[in-house]
């Protein structure tokens, strides 16, 4: 097939790493953005002098991009005239008013995880059940803690099977930047299972999953920890090369001096990544101990980047453009400038 054609709603801080990506991909062009306001990210586009062309959703209201001087190609009607499939990445819930539009220009769309799991026709996640988003015409992808939680798990269970995790969430609070959620210094409790493990479950039935989660005054990553019991017992060495073997996890070690969720976001800064992305999630190495037969280890999740690999791999598989799992995955992972 021809290159897919993409459009990204919402420049936020999914839209504009999502639309990155997508940038990226060898077999995918990406048309256009569309937002309703010039954002930080939309005015530090121009200003970086990108080259996605942007169109107002709101055809009243171009006005608020001519005052900055941002110049605008069109409506979001034109937009999606073009494409064959919108990756929505607007805040929570206006996913679902969007969503008609779309099926009126006959566009697929892929919403992310702060929309309500009954917008798409699948709940979708790149390795762990990549087959059934094959041909949908909507899709929602896992929120960015389960995303990274269900690489981990999957990685296991298709080695050796897993009967049951139970996790503890350590999660930022918020973006940086994101001012309107408070200067705080708490830490609050949610009530268990949290959405993550019930949406573990949803995609991977077979596994049972619960957990707790504490909200953290922290912006850079979550951390999880983990208990999750294999079908078959592994030795420590044995669950680092699984996860080694992963092309979207990273293990380092606390004595090479990544001690911490900031020491992650500090290593991508001096390796120059853009914003300091990063798609892998992270394990530590001497995290990983045995309890029994249960495997116990931690994972980092690297909230604003996370999601775009399996985004991504929602385009390959709605469109299609490769009925492979693995042969979808891989593409994204080169594209991206990850392991194969
Ligand atoms: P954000 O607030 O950073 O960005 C949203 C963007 O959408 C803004 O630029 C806003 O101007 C624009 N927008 C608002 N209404 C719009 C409309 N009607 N049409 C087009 N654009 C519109 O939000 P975000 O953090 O990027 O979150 C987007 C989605 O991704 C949510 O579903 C969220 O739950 C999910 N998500 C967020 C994170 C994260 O760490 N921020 C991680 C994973 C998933």
């Amino acid at each position: 097939m021809t290159n897919a054609r993409v459009a990204v709603v919402g420049y936020g801080t999914i839209g504009s790493r999502l639309a990155d990506g997508v940038a990226l991909q060898g077999d995918m062009e990406l048309v256009g953005v569309a937002d309703v306001a010039p954002s930080l990210p939309l005015r530090a586009l121009y200003e970086s002098g990108a080259d996605y062309p942007l169109y107002a959703v709101d055809a009243a209201k171009t006005g608020v991009f001519d005052d900055v001087g941002i110049p605008v190609a069109g409506t979001l009607d034109d937009l999606l005239a073009q494409v064959d499939v919108v990756l929505d990445a607007t805040p929570g819930g206006i996913g679902a008013q969007m969503k008609e539009l779309y099926r009126s220009h006959g566009v697929k769309a892929i919403f992310q995880g702060g929309e309500k799991d009954d917008i798409a026709d699948v709940f979708f996640h790149g390795y762990a059940n990549y087959e059934k988003g094959i041909g949908a015409e909507f899709l929602k992808l896992t929120s960015c803690n389960t995303t990274g939680l269900i690489r981990a798990v999957d990685a296991l269970d298709r080695s050796v099977g897993v009967e049951k995790v139970a996790i503890t969430i350590i999660r930022r609070v918020a973006d940086p930047g994101d001012t309107h959620r408070g200067l705080v210094d708490v830490l609050q409790v949610e009530k268990v299972p949290n959405h993550q493990c019930v949406d573990l479950m949803k995609i991977m039935p077979h596994v049972h999953a619960t957990g707790l989660l504490v909200h953290t005054p922290v912006t850079h990553g979550h951390i999880i920890n983990m208990v999750a019991t294999p079908k078959k017992s592994l030795n420590v060495k044995a669950v680092v090369d699984l996860f080694k073997e992963h092309p979207r996890i990273q293990v380092v070690k606390i004595a090479d001096g990544f001690d911490s969720n900031a020491a992650f976001f500090q290593y991508r800064r001096h390796l120059g990544a853009k914003r300091a992305d990063q798609y892998e999630i992270g394990v530590w190495e001497e995290c990983i101990g045995l309890s029994g037969r249960d495997v116990m280890f931690a994972i980092y999740i690297p909230q604003e980047a996370v999601t775009i690999p399996e985004t991504i791999d929602g385009v390959r598989a709605c469109l299609p453009m490769q009925t492979d799992r693995l042969e979808a995955v891989a593409l994204t992972n080169r594209y991206l400038g990850m392991r194969g």
